[in-house]
């Protein structure tokens, strides 16, 4: 079976595949340039189950079936932010370094301990030709943003990001610690329960 994962991230996407591929060998993930999907891609959405809807539609409207995720860091001191505007935070282009200068900046003299933050990520399934046939889960993984970056593995917001479970930021842990209770990693496994739930009814 094919589904289509809206994304050009080909790292995104060798990621998904094997992890889906786990617990679902008969699926075969594709991309946006395995079926000619040449358009830009806007994130209109207000939520992050909004944009990973947006982004699923797409391969859907074709008669693929279509899934995307959406992730970022929502701090609670700040509302939220920067949440869906996580890789853009400090702007267009922004490096992982602008964006975490800036979160430090907005957190300056606040303690650790009111620093409570969460990584999200949303994933969307939308089924082709069938309306109203798709459904999103939500991982979350629970930590504190620290002040001195610690680690060297990772990406984004890693160095920052103290992680509850571990005491350790995330770019402190090796990818296999970071999958196990992640909040990809946690979606991915409700994806999973939720997609074969579906499959089920659909055959
Ligand atoms: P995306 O939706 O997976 O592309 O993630 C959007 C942005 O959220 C990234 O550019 C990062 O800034 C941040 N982000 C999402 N997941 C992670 C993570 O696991 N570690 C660090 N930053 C992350």
């Amino acid at each position: 079976m094919d589904i289509v994962l809206a994304s050009r991230n080909i790292k995104k996407i060798g990621e998904m595949e094997t992890l889906l591929r786990e617990h679902m060998s008969y699926i075969k993930v594709l991309s946006l340039d395995d079926i000619n999907y040449q358009d830009e891609i806007e994130e209109t959405g207000a939520t992050f189950e909004e944009n990973a809807l947006i982004k699923a539609s797409l391969p859907a409207k074709l008669g693929y079936i279509g899934i995307a995720d959406d992730s970022g860091l929502e701090v609670d001191i700040l509302n939220g932010r920067p949440g869906i505007n996580s890789s853009r935070y400090s702007g267009e282009n922004a490096s992982d370094n602008d964006n975490n200068d800036k979160l430090l900046l907005e957190l300056l003299n606040i303690p650790v301990e009111r620093r409570t933050s969460r990584f999200v990520c949303a994933i969307a399934c939308v089924f082709p030709y069938l309306k109203n046939a798709y459904f999103t889960v939500r991982g979350t993984c629970e930590g504190y943003i620290i002040d001195n970056p610690r680690g060297s593995n990772g990406f984004g917001y890693d160095p920052l990001f103290l992680c509850k479970e571990y005491d350790q930021t995330f770019a402190e842990l090796t990818d296999e610690q970071k999958n196990l209770i992640s909040h990809r990693g946690n979606a991915v496994q409700l994806f999973i329960q939720e997609f074969s739930k579906h499959i089920e009814v659909l055959k």
